[in-house]
């Protein structure tokens, strides 16, 4: 499997940024060592999927509703994000969470709309600076992955496979924030992740070796082949260093 760089715009960009995927493409136009991804904002969705065309760079959406569609003002569900081009969607980012009060059964709900329509999750999971502090870090992460993925525990069930789905390994306290995880603090949490999945879930049994382990906060173009270069780091989710393409391009070849 190949690693994942994936970028997520947050509320950020509007319609002059969009010039920044055409740069990225053009510095990397057929990365072998990894896949490349934006979220941008809804927004830019369809247009940046319109630039992206043809080239190596998906594009994918921050957030879905659980419901197929309705009414649910201001909601995006997973088929208008399919349609508007994207083939990834981020769901429980530590922000969602916080800003949208989302909890683990609602993060489910939405992940299994989401394979429902044939996009790919990217399922975010950390601990805040109180929890690290307490040493609840390894079982706030736990405790997230098993009530998410409570009913993914067979290879059949609802289309995910290992290359549909991956877990960004996200400590609150590191996002935009400039503090960075150690390295030892990401090595024992990845392989953490890593044994629970094989041991807690069929699907991720079978190939839960495949399943891509992204690392999430503060991640830049100077602590990008660091983080790489540890076990069970097949990525990263990328914030503030993704809106240029200059430093998504740089952290792209650190992979
Ligand atoms: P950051 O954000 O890289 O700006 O810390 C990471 C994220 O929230 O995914």
């Amino acid at each position: 499997m190949r690693k994942l760089a994936a970028g997520n715009w947050k509320m950020n960009g509007t319609s002059e940024d969009l010039d920044e995927i055409l740069t990225l493409i053009a510095a990397h136009p057929a990365p072998k060592q990894c896949e490349m991804l934006i979220c941008p904002p809804a927004t830019l969705l369809a247009r940046m999927a319109e630039k992206a065309a043809g080239s190596a760079l998906q594009v994918g959406g921050q957030d879905c509703h659980a419901a197929p569609s309705g009414a649910h003002t201001g909601d995006i569900s997973a088929e208008m994000l399919r349609d508007a081009g994207a083939n990834w969607v981020i769901l429980g980012h530590s922000e969602r969470r916080q800003d949208h009060q989302e909890t683990d059964q609602m993060i489910r709900a939405k992940m299994m709309t989401a394979h429902d329509h044939s996009l790919a999750v990217i399922l975010c999971v950390g601990e805040t600076r109180a929890e690290r502090e307490a040493g609840r870090a390894l079982e706030v992460v736990a405790g997230q992955l098993d009530r998410v993925l409570t009913r993914y525990r067979s290879d059949s069930d609802i289309g995910c496979r290992a290359e549909n789905f991956a877990i960004a390994y996200e400590p609150v306290w590191a996002i935009g924030t400039g503090l960075t995880a150690s390295s030892t603090e990401i090595a024992e949490v990845h392989s953490f992740i890593r044994n629970h999945i094989s041991k807690e879930f069929g699907i991720l049994g079978a190939t839960g070796r495949a399943i891509r382990l992204l690392y999430g906060g503060s991640v830049k173009p100077s602590n990008a082949a660091e983080i790489f270069a540890l076990p069970n780091v097949d990525g990263a989710l990328v914030g503030g260093a993704s809106l240029r393409a200059s430093d998504f391009g740089a952290i792209v070849a650190a992979l």
